[in-house]
């Protein structure tokens, strides 16, 4: 009896050592993510310097009367993009660009949706910018995925940008193997500065609307889109 008690405290003791074991190592494997993601971030702020001089266009898709897709949860692409574009014209402020939201809530533009595209561009032309970064969700059905990237086909700058936008996103979210691709879109067509549709994801997906829903998730979208503008802004200034 005592033999058997004996054993079976053992046995208690390895199933403890091993619980501790595994919480330790989790512990670990998520310190060193954690921090390799501080390290990468503060080396991409090393480099923010790049912006600095810029003037950056954010235009969160739709608003207003024109409502853009809505998941089958229940969130409207409008909010998503307001939000993300935010974000995105936090991270380009700190870093010492001027930043230009074409509009900063729910419903800025009356009239029609055709009349709102106009407004944005000319914003985007009023205040001199030399980069347009225009927000979106895709929508098609709930197996489409990912992130895609969209600039003006006549544009070399505006796929050079668009294209390292894309590469960032796909490194940092690994949400998607699509690539950037040239669009005829009334926003991008206008300008001649480096201008790009960032479809940030399928909201029409249940589980991708859930994700774009999410604050961090946002966040994470916008340092990604962030980043690529820092390397294509790096690799051509
Ligand atoms: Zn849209």
């Amino acid at each position: 009896m005592v033999k058997i008690l004996f054993i079976s405290w053992r046995r208690i003791q390895s199933l403890i050592w091993g619980v501790v074991l595994a919480a330790l190592s989790l512990a670990g494997i998520w310190g060193w993510s954690y921090y390799q993601a501080i390290k990468e971030e503060q080396s991409i702020k090393a480099l923010s310097w790049v912006v600095a001089n810029h003037i950056v266009a954010v235009d969160p898709g739709h608003g207003g009367i024109d409502d853009g897709a809505m998941g089958p949860g229940g969130t409207p692409e409008q909010k998503v993009n307001l939000d993300i574009s935010k974000y995105l014209a936090t991270y380009l402020s700190q870093g010492g660009a001027r930043v230009f939201l074409t509009r900063q809530d729910a419903n800025v533009y009356e009239g029609k949706s055709g009349d709102d595209l106009v407004e944005r561009v000319k914003l985007s032309k009023r205040v001199g910018a030399d980069l347009f970064i225009s927000i979106h969700c895709n929508a098609f059905d709930n197996r489409e995925s990912g992130c895609q990237v969209f600039y003006s086909p006549g544009s070399t700058e505006g796929k050079k940008l668009a294209e390292a936008i894309q590469a960032s996103v796909k490194n940092k979210l690994k949400n998607t193997d699509r690539i950037a691709m040239g669009i005829d879109a009334y926003v991008l067509r206008t300008q001649d500065i480096p201008a790009v549709i960032v479809e940030v994801g399928f909201i029409s997906n249940p589980k991708e609307e859930k994700l774009l829903a999410d604050p961090l998730y946002q966040r994470q979208m916008a340092f990604a889109i962030y980043s690529g503008i820092i390397d294509y802004l790096t690799a051509n200034t």
